[in-house]
């Protein structure tokens, strides 16, 4: 496709068109309503209800309620490729101070029951919105390509259940098998208009690790009466540093984090117990095993060396929001860039660095037989505010962070031209 083309397409996204009837939905407004509407992770029902809807209208075929509220839409348009295209629709607990007028003032209940502000502060609403823009370019332009395309609307990602859930409830056997799976991320270091790709590991693997500390408590000041875990804590967190920094291979990422330590509850008083919480980052299977086992055997090895009886040797548990490494295959990528370079111009499209954040679209490119998977990385900053950052060396608002506000229009846009021109070319390998 032409430039100009681009042109057109991106022109009949944003304005109305009565051509379109009912599917004539505007992609701005439906962005700045999402926004204002985030609902929590496993709590996606108006979201994903609301976009169900409207990619009814557009002539897919969908079905709901796929591994808790998550939603597929397939559309057959003769023989050829199929192709996976997945956005995730949950919002974050953070109270929103973006100043937008569009700002979200929602409130939710989350897991435990309390009352929290919701905020779509991770991004997903443009997830949802590019997606929604490509959904409907796709049915515009049928005459462009042939195939199956398979939309993912995925509950969940921010507590890693979602992707998991929706391929365990038959994402890949009650749908044509993917022959390529894309999603993209908003990006709060690129300039909206821009797009970031990697080839390979570009995510880690993403665990977390609770450890519970036993011990025999007593009085502070009799100390030779009790087995003291606060001791015995810290003796943990120093050697579980020497993990990452002696036992893993020094070109090997990986990071070790105790996030958070609690025992006790006054100064005279050695408890019973004390509680860790880690977080652990590796991109491979044999970093990741290898630093869990190394904390099982550190944590035994000091509790043996302080004296503790076998039944006060501390617990490690690994909690099951395990979020796998996302891995982008390399040929993929190769193929995504060159559609990039076309589609947006060479100077739009440049390789990131890998990050130690998780992502679970990495679960999307782990079933097996394995389906070539790529994420990349849409650009989101204010072109002006990205200038001043540069100028004044100030931090941009992080990803997940309450003052994270992505300039839509040109992210929005860049994303469907990208998504939609990569999957025409996709599935265009064939003919
Ligand atoms: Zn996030
Ligand atoms: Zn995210």
């Amino acid at each position: 496709m032409k430039i100009i083309q681009y042109f057109a397409l991106l022109l009949s996204v944003f304005l109305s068109s009565a051509t379109w009837g009912q599917e004539n939905f505007n992609l701005l407004e439906l962005y700045k309503d999402l926004h204002s509407n985030p609902e929590l992770s496993y709590k996606e029902e108006k979201t994903s209800k609301k976009l169900a809807l409207l990619l009814n209208e557009l002539g897919y075929d969908v079905t709901e309620g796929i591994g808790g509220y998550g939603v597929v839409a397939h559309l057959e348009n003769g023989t050829g490729k199929t192709i996976l295209i997945r956005a995730d629709m949950d919002g974050l607990p953070v109270q929103e101070k973006t100043g937008a007028s569009y700002a979200s003032t929602r409130k939710s209940t989350n897991q435990v029951g309390q009352e929290v502000f919701t905020m779509h502060a991770c991004g997903h609403d443009i997830h949802m919105t590019v997606l929604m823009g490509t959904a409907r370019y796709m049915v515009e332009n049928k005459d462009k390509w042939q195939g199956n395309l398979v939309l993912v609307l995925q509950p969940a990602e921010e507590v890693s259940g979602g992707a998991r859930n929706m391929i365990k409830d038959g994402l890949f056997k009650k749908w044509p098998r993917p022959d390529y799976n894309l999603a993209l991320h908003v990006s709060a270091d690129i300039q909206a208009g821009k797009i970031g790709y990697l080839p390979g590991w570009a995510m880690a693997n993403v665990d977390s690790v609770d450890i519970v500390v036993k011990g025999l408590g007593g009085h502070g000041a009799y100390p030779h009466k009790t087995k003291d875990p606060i001791v015995l804590a810290a003796q943990i967190i120093n050697s579980l540093q020497t993990i990452i920094s002696r036992e893993i291979g020094p070109t090997q990422p990986a990071v070790l984090t105790v996030g958070s330590i609690h025992g006790g509850t006054k100064h005279n008083i050695i408890p019973n117990e004390v509680r860790l919480q880690l977080t652990l980052r590796s991109y491979t299977d044999e970093v990741r095993n290898k630093t869990i086992t190394s904390i099982k055997r550190i944590t035994r090895g000091l509790a043996v060396s302080a004296g503790m009886p076998a039944e006060l040797y501390p617990e490690v548990i690994l909690k099951d929001e395990y979020t796998p490494a996302v891995f982008n295959n390399p040929d993929l990528v190769k193929k995504l860039q060159s559609s990039f370079e076309r589609s947006l111009g060479p100077e739009n499209i440049f390789k990131t660095s890998p990050v130690m954040g998780g992502e679970d679209f990495g679960m999307f490119g782990r079933d097996e037989p394995i389906i070539p998977t790529a994420l990349f990385w849409l650009g989101a900053v204010n072109k002006g505010v990205y200038d001043r950052s540069k100028k004044d060396n100030i931090a941009l608002p992080s990803l997940h962070s309450d003052l994270f506000l992505p300039d839509p229009e040109p992210a929005i846009e860049t994303g469907i031209t990208a998504m939609s021109q990569a999957a025409i070319d996709l599935f265009g390998e064939d003919l």
